[in-house]
């Protein structure tokens, strides 16, 4: 399957916010997810076996949400032959709108993993877990501790750490025993410790060879002077493996806990890596923004302008940027404006207010998703898209104090 796109993680992580917001009143909302495989008339006859089962539901409203979910889901899936690549998922259910009122809503998700399990599930919220799952970190670290008596080899995965090999040598200690002359005794001892750099180096290069390239972020060896250097320097690991490597790091331990032990030696620098292009880009803006060149720009207005013309080099927005551009029109008269209205994720929206014309309550009548819409923009002009976190302190900046959305310009507009 394709990577995803960072606008699509986005948007794909707005979609379930918005899902997990999502109330039913009674457990009236269904969660369906079809694997790839499933057949669908399959699923029809459990959907109608469920129907039939509602009909024993005490509270007639949550039964007839419960059967009104149900019939649209089948009648949904009445145009389906088969589940797309990667499955496909119905959320469907009489949706808490307020106001003592609910709206019957579907929402049909393709997901950007391949779904697994089966699944049918009716609850008082939508069931989101095996969706949320495919937002975690995979990133993934080869491990690798070792000294000349022992070395185990590891991943880690997001923030989980599992050990997979452990090595122990038959190198001789320091001591010679008498008769033997002092050069040969070295000889032998550096034959063994070669062998055991090589017995690590397969171990580690098989195992690091399993990860998926997209997800490799690199090596980490740890063990203590000069062990490691040494180890590095011979070249001991796959050649593909070896280009891997992003640092060599002083632990005690080359047994399991040695693992924990490298990668707490090497957080500061695991942050830096995963950040480093984030902070690179915040570095640029700050750089341009203070000598003055013309080369920046921010509010959602100014930078539009500038995409318009192609002058945008790279658009920053924050991870945490919620913007959505509001028509809203008056219900009495002819009033009608556009509003740029922004939020952080779990804040609630705010109500339009009422006519300054008339004094009526206002609508909403159009919903354009800002950050949707400009990265589609980027996309149409070659332009670079880069969502930054809030984690680190330029990153914070954009979101506080640049309103989530900033650019490097190509060329000065004066826009
Ligand atoms: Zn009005």
């Amino acid at each position: 399957m394709a990577e995803q796109s960072a606008h699509q993680k986005y948007e794909f992580k707005r979609k379930l916010e918005a899902l997990r917001d999502k109330k039913g009143r009674g457990t009236e909302l269904v969660s369906l997810y079809i694997p790839y495989d499933k057949q669908i008339s399959d699923v029809t006859s459990q959907l109608r076996n469920e129907h039939g089962q509602a009909a024993n539901i005490k509270s007639k409203v949550t039964r007839t949400n419960v059967q009104g979910a149900l019939e649209s889901l089948l009648s949904r899936l009445r145009y389906l032959n088969k589940a797309p690549e990667n499955g496909i998922v119905y959320f469907t259910g009489a949706v808490d709108v307020g106001a003592n009122k609910t709206n019957m809503e579907t929402t049909i998700l393709e997901p950007p993993e391949p779904i697994i399990t089966y699944k049918y599930h009716c609850d008082s919220s939508f069931y989101l877990e095996t969706l949320e799952d495919m937002l975690r970190d995979k990133k993934t670290y080869g491990l690798l501790v070792l000294d000349r008596r022992e070395a185990t080899v590891g991943l880690l995965v997001g923030k989980h750490i599992e050990s997979y090999r452990h090595l122990t040598s038959n190198v001789p200690g320091k001591q010679r025993k008498g008769g033997q002359s002092a050069h040969r005794f070295q000889q032998l001892r550096l034959i063994a410790i070669h062998d055991f750099y090589k017995r690590i180096g397969d171990a580690a290069s098989e195992v690091f060879l399993t990860v998926d390239h997209k997800d490799f972020e690199g090596v980490l060896i740890g063990g203590p002077s000069p062990t490691k250097e040494e180890f590095e320097a011979g070249e001991f690991l796959h050649h593909e493996i070896e280009k891997k490597v992003v640092g060599l790091f002083d632990v005690a331990y080359t047994d399991e806990s040695g693992l924990s032990e490298l990668m707490n030696a090497a957080s500061e620098k695991l942050s830096d890596l995963d950040l480093m292009v984030e902070k690179k880009l915040m570095q640029r803006f700050f750089v341009e923004l203070v000598s003055d060149s013309g080369k920046t720009s921010y509010g959602i207005e100014q930078i539009r302008a500038n995409l318009v013309v192609g002058a945008v080099d790279v658009l920053l927005i924050s991870e945490d940027l919620r913007a959505e551009k509001d028509i809203i029109k008056c219900g009495s008269c002819d009033y009608e404006t556009t509003s740029i209205h922004k939020w952080k994720p779990g804040d609630a929206g705010e109500a339009p207010g009422t006519c300054p014309k008339c004094g009526s309550i206002l609508e909403v009548v159009k919903k354009v998703d800002v950050v949707d819409e400009l990265s589609e923009m980027c996309d149409q002009m070659g332009t670079e898209v880069a969502f930054i976190s809030t984690d680190f302190e330029e990153g914070s900046q954009l979101m506080n104090a640049f309103g989530g959305m900033a650019a490097i310009l190509r060329y000065s507009t004066g826009i």
